[in-house]
Order: C-alpha cells, then structure tokens, then sequence
C-alpha cells in the first residue's frame, strides 16, 4: 500500500512520468484488488450486522465467545441440541422454511413464527416443560443469550472488570438443554 502510494504521489507531481513502468502497474494493480477484496469483505460484514442473523449473532455474542468447554458438559445429542439453539439453527419452522424444508413458519400452536425465543418463552404447548425451567433459571429467565451460556443483559459488558467477574452457570444451561429434550420437539429426527 505504501509503494502504491508513493507512486500514484510520484505519478501526479509535475515534471515525473505520467505512465509509470510496467512492473509498477503490476504492483498497483495487485494492491488495487487487494483493496477491492477487502472492501467487499468489509461491506458483507456489514451487511451481515445489520440483517436479522446479524442481530441474533450480536445478541449471542457473549454465549459465543470463549465458553465451548461448556459442550463437555453434555452427551452428544444434548450438546447438538444447545449448538443449535446457540446458531438459532434449530430445527424450529421458522429456521426450516428459511432453508425451504417446512411449508410454513408458523408454530403448531398458531401464534407465531416458530422460533428459538417463541419456543423458550411463549409456546403454550410447552407450558407445563416451562415450569421446571421458570424454576431453575431464576431471575434471569426470559435472557436468552443467559440461558445459553452467555452474559446476562443486566451485565454491562462494556466494562472489563464485569465481563471478567461474570461466569456462564452451567445449572441454567443444562436446564434449558432438558427442557428442549422434554418437549421432544427437536427429536424426531435423531430417533
Ligand atoms: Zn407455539
């Protein structure tokens, strides 16, 4: 990058060659793609945040980073089961009609997009599940990237001292885990 600009500078002065040597183009070409290349990156990137996976990304952030040790905890079916409820890739009817595998988004019970959150916190065909759940989450119930292993809202996460303080409590996750094997909602297909 410097060299390309030292000889578009060099390129531009009066009195120098306007038509720099072969080589030269060779070298500013390379650093002209190298620039497009990563503009391109930058711009999917951002498109990427500012799309609806971008906002579940952003938002399970912190449930991302850092704590896989966390699937140790679980056998092999429970551990798929929590990475996808992580990826928002459950095999829920709004994530299945996405990818074009289900008709309709909508949940069985007909309120609204099956998704992970309808699934945790609103279905009512998983009411009595929810219970045990309510019970075990305590007062952060209702957080999703909490109840998967991340940090609470209510931790400002801007703060180093906070984020380092702060640990996933694995009791939660492994009742959220429970709770989606009770239902035996995302367990047709595995039988
Ligand atoms: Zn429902």
């Amino acid at each position: 990058m410097e060299r390309a600009h030292s000889l578009a500078h060099d390129a531009t002065t009066e009195s120098r060659e306007i038509d720099p040597p072969p080589w030269a183009k060779i070298q500013l070409r390379a650093s002209a793609l190298r620039w497009a290349r990563l503009s391109a990156v930058d711009h999917r990137r951002s498109v990427f945040r500012q799309s609806v996976a971008g906002q579940y990304a952003r938002q399970l952030d912190w449930a991302l980073q850092g704590p896989h040790r966390i699937y140790d905890c679980f056998d092999r079916e429970k551990a798929s089961v929590l990475a996808e409820h992580r990826t928002g890739h459950a095999r829920f009817n709004g994530y299945l009609h996405r990818i074009g595998q289900s008709e309709s988004d909508l949940c069985a019970c007909g309120v609204e997009r099956e998704t992970v959150q309808h699934f945790l916190f609103q279905c009512t065909q998983w009411n009595e599940q929810r219970r045990v759940l309510i019970d075990a989450v305590g007062s952060n119930y209702g957080s999703l990237p909490y109840m998967l292993g991340g940090k609470p809202e209510s931790v400002d996460g801007t703060n180093e001292q906070n984020r380092r303080a702060w640990k996933h409590d694995i009791k939660v996750i492994k009742a959220v885990v429970a709770f989606a094997v009770e239902t035996k909602r995302l367990m047709y297909e595995r039988h």
